[in-house]
């Protein structure tokens, strides 16, 4: 379960990870994991995050966040839905 913080969000899916367990920082235009600096572009603040299978990660469980704009967007390769 991702927890969303001001400045950061935890549990969420990377590229650079095998789970749900990256964290993300959250800018101003957008979400860039600490670990590896891939970034997701959004408008924060993000509201809500779940947990689904991304059609562009080759049908992999990814993460998604839906941001100000009302736009989901995965939490691997950024790519919106
Ligand atoms: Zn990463
Ligand atoms: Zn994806």
């Amino acid at each position: 379960m991702a927890q969303i913080y001001k400045d950061r969000i935890e549990g969420l899916y990377c590229k650079c990870t095998k789970g749900d367990i990256a964290i993300f920082k959250v800018e101003e235009d957008k979400i860039k994991c600490i670990y590896c600096g891939n970034e997701i572009k959004c408008i924060p603040p993000i509201d809500f995050v779940w947990k689904e299978k991304c059609p562009y990660c080759e049908g992999k469980m990814s993460t998604f966040v839906i941001d100000s704009t009302n736009v989901k967007y995965c939490s691997r390769c950024g790519n919106s839905k």
